[in-house]
C-alpha cells in the first residue's frame, strides 16, 4: 500500500515536470512529452491497480491535467509564430544594415523578458524584427552594437551595463546623427511594454545577482 502511494506520487510529480518543461521550452522537445506520457501512464496505472479509489480519481485528475496542459502548449506553438534562432553575425548584419546611413531615422534594439532581440525602426517603416540568438548573450550583442555605431559609445555601454545590473530592463535608441553620417546618437531608455528583465544572460558581466 505505501509502496504504491510512492509510485503514484513520484509518477505524478515528474509527469508534472515534464509538463512544467514542455512550457518552459520553445519549442517543446518531444522527448519532454514522451517522458510525461509514460509517468502519467505510470500513475494512473498504480493507483487503479494499488492504490485506494480516491487516489485513483487524483491521479487521473492530475495525469489529465498534465495531458492537456501539453496538448495545450503544442496547439499554441503551431498557431503563435515563434521566434526564429539566427547566428550572431547574421543579426549583426541586420542590425548594422539598418543602423546604416541610408536607414531609418531611428532604430531602438533590446532585449525582450524572454531573451530575444528586438528591433524597431522609427521614420521608415520596417517590420518588427525579432530573433533569438543561437547562441551567446543577448546584453553582450546590443553592446556590440553600441560600439559599432553609437556616437559615444563607451558611456553608452556604461549606462546600458548599469541599468542591467540594476535589473532594469533597458533598450537603446540609436538616432541618425547631423555630425557623423557612421554613427548614431545612443540613448538608453527602461523598455516601455516589456519591462521585466531577462534573467537568463548566459554571461558574468549580465547576470543578474
Ligand atoms: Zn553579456
Amino acid at each position: 500500500m505505501n509502496a504504491a502511494y510512492g509510485v503514484v506520487l513520484v509518477s505524478l510529480a515528474l509527469a508534472l515536470w515534464d509538463l512544467l518543461r514542455i512550457w518552459r521550452h520553445d519549442p517543446p522537445r518531444w522527448r519532454d512529452r514522451l517522458s510525461l506520457g509514460v509517468w502519467a501512464g505510470v500513475a494512473t496505472f498504480a493507483a487503479e491497480r494499488w492504490a485506494p479509489g480516491w487516489m485513483a480519481v487524483v491521479a487521473w485528475v492530475i495525469a489529465g491535467f498534465c495531458v492537456l496542459g501539453a496538448v495545450v502548449a503544442t496547439v499554441l506553438q503551431t498557431v503563435v509564430p515563434s521566434i526564429p534562432v539566427v547566428e550572431e553575425q547574421q543579426l549583426r548584419q541586420r542590425v548594422l544594415a539598418v543602423c546604416g546611413p541610408d536607414g531609418p531615422e531611428a532604430t531602438t534594439v533590446g532585449v525582450s523578458s524572454t531573451g530575444f532581440v528586438a528591433v524597431r525602426t522609427r521614420g521608415e517603416r520596417l517590420p518588427v524584427m525579432a530573433a533569438r540568438l543561437e547562441r551567446g548573450c543577448p546584453f553582450c550583442f546590443i553592446e556590440e552594437i553600441l560600439t559599432a555605431v553609437g556616437e559615444d559609445a563607451q558611456r553608452a555601454v556604461e549606462q546600458y551595463r548599469g541599468e542591467r545590473s540594476r535589473g532594469v530592463n533597458a533598450m537603446a535608441v540609436l538616432t541618425r546623427a547631423t555630425t557623423d553620417a557612421g554613427r548614431r546618437r545612443a540613448e538608453i531608455l527602461p523598455m516601455t511594454g516589456n519591462r521585466k528583465p531577462f534573467p537568463h544572460a548566459g554571461c558574468r558581466t549580465h547576470a543578474l545577482l
